[in-house]
């Protein structure tokens, strides 16, 4: 059967890449090819810029009103195919249907509906002075790019596209060319919805030469920025020269920190969510956790008892808590840093390689829950980002050595603390070295606060007013009386 192909949405029209050349896509259950995606180049990134500049004067100068309308007809539209999303996006990544109907999904429609309204709700600022008045206006930056990764397809590309449209900035978006499918069924409903054409341009492709392309044209002022630490010290290095507004959401080692005094049902039960939610795909997933003393041995032995009993199985499949991880590179990865860990002493407790899963899945890339314990913090790979059902176990003695350990990395996304002890939560979140402290929760989101990391896990804040700050540009104006 001849595999489908998706199109680039340039222009507010479907077309082929310049090139005439595509690049395989792969369903991560199966292993096998089941559609291909656009392998596009610098001149479909010309031609996608030439729409967006034509289109921007219009969305730039159009009510926010009239902007939000538009938006929220293309959330309607999302919600109203919520059902055929989920499949695609479950396929496209491996992630369970039933994770992409409760988290990604309804996800998309409300950053798009909340963006929308936070713009139709914006002020200005205005400072009086005893002879002038001065007042600040925001204005769009023009055309900017939105660079997303695999691992929350749609979530993460709404989320970024989103507030640069509800701000007027016309926008060429390139999805992760391994998860190319929720974004292309996107350019169809903003067709739909009658979104005005080349104000929203995704453009498919692989990052080394799509990507590149888009970091290298002039005419784009801003590069939003999603992936891992690697890829966004080279879009840095390219970007930073060309005094580009850049904001960088990159990788973490997010530590757990786990006190004998927590409540310990809700503290299992989140953690093993934590740990392996979207086969540990998420960057906020807590890879470190780290257990009082005196807490180990019972929380070792009951965790590792419920991870093992995580269903690891085709993603279609209701009573499935774990699908496929994304890619086989990835999972050779994630195979290739389970032996690292033996190398450097690890004790696997449970899991340690693939999930055998029968039927239409033999040959796609499940891994299992994997526990290690035994592992000093300075190790390889208690440092590096391994993006999969991977965690390690470490006890500690005291408050301040958890966050000795807890900080002692090069990454600061997030943090989990569990405790009962308010004086001792609010404590280590105040001394935390990360963007994002969740006290005895995790992944609970407000989409009005900010969100990013430290050191190496990102630079700019997103989320609420300053995404809406990140994609306009401030100017003051003074008037004397
Ligand atoms: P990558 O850095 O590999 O890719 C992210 C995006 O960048 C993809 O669209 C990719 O395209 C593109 N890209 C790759 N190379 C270039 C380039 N030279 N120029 C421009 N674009 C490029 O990340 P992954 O997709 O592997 O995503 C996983 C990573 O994302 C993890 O490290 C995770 O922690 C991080 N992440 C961070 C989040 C946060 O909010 N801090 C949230 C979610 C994930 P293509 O895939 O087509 O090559």
């Amino acid at each position: 059967m001849p595999v489908k192909q998706i199109q680039n949405y340039i222009g507010g029209q479907l077309v082929d890449p310049q090139s005439g050349n595509w690049l395989p896509n792969f369903e991560p259950a199966t292993g096998e090819i089941y559609s291909e995606v656009p392998d596009s180049n610098a001149q479909d990134i010309t031609h996608a810029v030439d729409a967006a500049q034509s289109a921007m004067a219009a969305w730039s100068q159009c009510g926010i009103d009239q902007r939000a309308e538009i938006l929220h007809r293309v959330a309607d539209l999302i919600d109203q195919n919520r059902e055929e999303l989920v499949a695609i996006e479950s396929r496209d990544n491996g992630k369970t249907e039933t994770l992409a109907r409760m988290i990604d999904i309804p996800r998309c429609s409300k950053n798009i509906r909340f963006f929308a309204n936070l713009a139709m709700g914006l002020a200005s600022e205005s400072h009086s002075m005893p002879d002038a008045i001065n007042y600040t206006l925001r204005r769009p930056l023009g055309i900017v790019t939105c660079i997303s990764p695999w691992n929350l397809p749609l979530y993460l590309f709404t989320w970024k596209i989103a507030p640069a449209l509800a701000a007027g900035n016309c926008v060429i978006g390139k999805p992760s060319e391994v998860t190319p499918m929720s974004a292309h069924r996107l350019s169809e409903l903003c067709i739909e919805a009658g979104l005005p054409e080349g104000v929203l341009n995704i453009v498919h492709g692989s990052g080394a030469v799509t990507g590149d392309a888009l970091l290298n044209e002039p005419r784009i002022s801003a590069v939003s920025f999603t992936g891992s630490t690697q890829t966004g010290k080279h879009i840095a290095s390219v970007v930073s020269p060309q005094f580009k507004k850049l904001s960088l959401e990159l990788g973490g080692k997010n530590p757990n920190l786990i006190f004998a005094d927590c409540n310990y049902e809700a503290m299992m039960e989140t953690t093993l969510r934590s740990s392996f939610a979207n086969q540990g795909q998420i960057c906020l997933c807590g890879s470190r956790i780290l257990i009082e003393r005196s807490l180990y041995p019972k929380f070792r032995d009951e965790f590792v008892q419920r991870a093992q009993q995580v269903k690891v199985g085709d993603p279609q499949d209701t009573d499935s808590i774990l699908g496929a991880v994304v890619s086989q590179p990835h999972y050779d990865k994630i195979l290739k840093c389970i032996e690292l860990a033996k190398n450097e002493g690890g004790k696997i407790l449970c899991g340690g390689g693939p999930a055998r899963v029968d039927g239409r899945c033999a040959n796609g890339w499940f891994i299992q829950p994997t526990v290690i314990e035994g592992l000093p913090n300075d190790c390889q790979t208690n440092q590096q980002e391994i993006f999969g059902p991977v965690v390690t176990l470490q006890p500690f003695d005291t408050d301040d050595e958890a966050l000795q350990l807890a900080n002692d990395t090069a990454y600061g996304l997030s943090a989990t603390i569990w405790t009962q002890d308010v004086s001792r939560a609010n404590t280590m979140a105040d001394r935390l070295n990360c963007g994002v402290v969740w006290v005895n929760c995790w992944l609970i989101r407000d989409l009005r606060t900010p969100f990013g990391g430290y050191k190496q896990s990102g630079v700019g804040r997103e989320g609420g007013l300053e995404a809406m700050r990140f994609f306009t540009e401030t100017k003051n104006v003074c008037i004397k009386y």
